[in-house]
């Protein structure tokens, strides 16, 4: 068993029982399951970040959702916020393949991982504040991990990026003050990393058209490029089967 670098972070994430009311309800959703997911054994536990070591772009989300992460065991994986993002990552060439299912579908990303600044689902999606903040080491630590490659990252949302920003200042880098507001197609140089902005990929936003999947992939794909990744034209990609 690898105790070192990402993957021995990775489990001592998955094993973190920091916040008692994160820990039952991640345990009372594996318990009690939808029931269109009554066969699954839930994860029920931390999800980890997903994506190689030495990625060159990172996405941060903002936590597992009950029935998806928190039911397969890896971020955005099995929910519909995770068949947007991963559809679009396959679209830039980023990922193996559209579609994310369960653990061990195949799916292999390029370049990229996927985390989240709380790692347990929290009940209506809504971490408190000091969840929010017991968590941050474990994302200060993967930031550390990923520095020597890291080249880009794109956050989800206001509360991924009220939450990152104080860990990417923990992890090194200097922030400008005041710190930038969040906002779609925001980008923020910091030295050696650049920093974007993208609404959220929640059922709410990409239900509405708040977030189509054309602006997704346009992010992605400019935050790729500025990685050094080889993305396809993420602003032009044909939607494929949406
Ligand atoms: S949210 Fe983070 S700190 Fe809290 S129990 Fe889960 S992994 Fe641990």
């Amino acid at each position: 068993m690898d105790t070192s670098g990402l993957p021995g972070l990775d489990q001592r994430i998955a094993g973190c029982r920091a916040c008692p009311r994160l820990v039952a309800w991640r345990e009372e959703v594996a318990a009690t399951k939808r029931a269109a997911f009554a066969d699954w054994t839930y994860w029920g536990r931390p999800v980890p970040g997903f994506g190689p070591p030495d990625a060159r772009l990172l996405i941060v989300g903002l936590a597992p959702a009950a029935h998806g992460g928190n039911r397969t065991g890896r971020m955005f994986t099995g929910d519909r916020s995770g068949d947007v993002l991963y559809q679009a990552l396959y679209d830039v060439g980023l990922a193996s393949q559209p579609t994310a299912v369960c653990a061990d579908d195949g799916l292999e990303l390029y370049g990229v991982r996927v985390t989240a600044p709380v790692h347990c689902a929290p009940p209506a999606n809504k971490p408190t504040p000091e969840e929010r903040d017991t968590c941050r080491p474990w994302l200060v630590q993967e930031l550390k991990l990923l520095r020597p490659t890291l080249r880009a990252v794109v956050v989800l949302g206001a509360f991924g990026w009220q939450a990152a920003l104080p860990a990417f200042a923990a992890a090194g880098w200097r922030l400008p003050r005041p710190r930038p507001a969040f906002a779609h197609g925001t980008r923020v140089r910091l030295d050696g990393l650049d920093l974007f902005g993208c609404f959220h990929v929640s059922q709410r936003n990409t239900f509405t058209g708040r977030l189509t999947p054309a602006m997704l992939r346009e992010v992605l794909g400019e935050a790729a490029r500025t990685a050094g990744l080889p993305a396809e034209n993420g602003g032009t990609a044909p939607q494929q089967g949406r």
